[in-house]
């Protein structure tokens, strides 16, 4: 087969596997996943026929899949991937581009610049921002955090590139006590030590509490959370951020899913988060681009572009290239499908997707409540936290849902006890996959809940 029917037969295998996207068991059957043996072979001392290795990742691949591209989808904080997204994202396959300066790619580089524009005038964050375009939000944290750092020992006369950490004025770094895993696996890889780390207390809410902030100074970092993963809660910005201010720490907020309320009518949520240093946000969470895509958000952006620096004497850009904002070298263009959500959904699509999702979770809240289920949020966003009278039913409950194929969430454990977490973020679930959650919750909630 040659390359233009290889691809055409792919394009012909992604279709069939996106129209089957509505109707697909949410978690693969236990047949589908035996038959993942299918991919049990050595590595093969002659090449097989391409068509040949598209027909098998297919045929056991396919079945052996997660529906989180889905309506009914309600796992972590997934989203799936509008149409407009992945289009940019197969056209951008095609192109192969290496995204790190202009001179690998103009266009690269062009729609990174713009997206980067875009998101922070959709998030309302200062327009003199840098954005570099990551992973995801861990990677994105980690060189926000590098930045912090690099910064804070610089005010210190320290020069952190040359010297390093030994013998390094010490930099406190304070974090809400329900910070994000990722965020303290960022501030471990960066040798902060985590049994450093200083614990902000939270209310019962799960937002840091400014009544029990532990003290902040001009060699501290302060990590906040625009969205609690739990609960969908927000750190109280408008109170905490004119103490780090006037204080002069460094404020980072991971944002990774919660940020996006700012482009809705949600976004008092977040005031005052526009005052801090640095954000990390996904688009592959919230707006719906596909896997992988994130972003670090510098208000200095020179301090970004100093800490991330990658210029080589073979190999040398502007500051805002991509290379200088990002731990990437190469790298495709994840901006692009970034911009192509932008353009197509609008301001008012953006708002209008949290929004909806937002009511969704509400009604889910609600419906909860009313089949007694213990509601443990205010579903402030898109996030429901609730649990069944024993700890037993929980669990109980979260077996049966996953086993059903029909819907998928998980599990957590909140002020100690286990607890379920349904998450709204993907723009396929209508009002009708919600209502048939319920249903499902309803039908299995009795006899797992007692
Ligand atoms: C998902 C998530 C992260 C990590 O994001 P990745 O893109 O998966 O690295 C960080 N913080 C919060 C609040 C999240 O929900």
């Amino acid at each position: 087969m040659d390359e233009l029917n290889l691809l055409a037969d792919a394009d012909a295998r992604g279709r069939r596997y996106t129209e089957g996207n509505a109707t697909r068991r949410v978690f693969p059957s236990a047949e589908a996943i035996a038959a993942l043996a299918a991919f049990d072979e050595q590595l093969p001392a002659q090449g097989r026929p391409a068509e040949d290795t598209l027909a098998l990742l297919d045929r056991a691949g396919s079945p052996a899949t997660t529906a989180s591209n889905g309506p009914r989808y309600f796992g972590f904080v997934i989203g799936a991937a509008l149409p407009a997204a992945a289009a940019a994202e197969r056209m951008m396959l095609a192109w192969d581009q290496c995204a790190s300066t202009f001179d690998n790619s103009p266009v690269a580089a062009t729609l990174e610049r713009l997206a980067g524009r875009w998101v922070v005038d959709a998030l309302d964050l200062p327009r003199e921002s840098a954005v570099g375009f990551g992973t995801s939000a861990t990677a994105c944290t980690l060189a926000a955090l590098a930045a912090a750092r690099r910064t804070l020992l610089a005010r210190q006369g320290w020069d952190f590139d040359q010297q390093g950490l030994i013998g390094a004025p010490e930099i406190k770094v304070i974090i809400s006590e329900l910070a994000h895993i990722t965020v303290k696996k960022a501030l471990r890889v960066l040798g902060f030590g985590l049994g450093r780390l200083i614990e902000a207390p939270v209310d019962a809410h799960g937002r840091v509490d400014p009544a029990h902030l532990p003290p902040l100074d001009e060699r501290t970092i302060l990590c906040l959370q625009a969205g609690e993963v739990n609960t969908g809660e927000f750190d109280p910005f408008a109170q905490i951020m004119p103490l780090a201010r006037a204080a002069n720490a460094w404020v980072h907020v991971d944002g990774a899913f919660g940020l996006w309320a700012r482009a809705s009518s949600l976004a008092g949520l977040a005031d005052g988060v526009e005052q801090a240093d640095s954000w990390t946000t996904d688009a592959h969470k919230w707006l719906n681009t596909p896997y992988d895509c994130a972003m670090t958000i510098c208000r200095d952006a020179q301090a970004l572009a100093a800490a991330m620096n990658c210029d080589a004497v073979y190999s040398t850009a502007s500051a805002d290239a991509q290379k200088n904002l990002t731990l990437e070298f190469s790298r495709r263009a994840r901006g692009i499908p970034v911009w192509a959500a932008l353009r197509t959904l609008g301001r008012g699509g953006v708002a209008a997707l949290v929004e909806r999702h937002h009511t969704q979770a509400q009604r889910i809240g609600e419906a909860l409540a009313a089949a007694k289920f213990e509601v443990l949020n205010r579903v402030a966003l898109n996030q429901v936290l609730f649990r069944c009278a024993t700890d037993d039913e929980t669990h109980a409950l979260r077996i049966a849902v996953q086993a059903s194929g029909e819907a998928w969430f998980g599990a957590t454990i909140w002020q100690g006890r286990p607890a379920l977490r349904i998450s709204v973020s993907s723009w396929r679930t209508r009002d009708e996959d919600v209502e048939a959650l319920l249903q499902l919750l309803l039908r299995l909630g009795p006899s797992a809940c007692g």
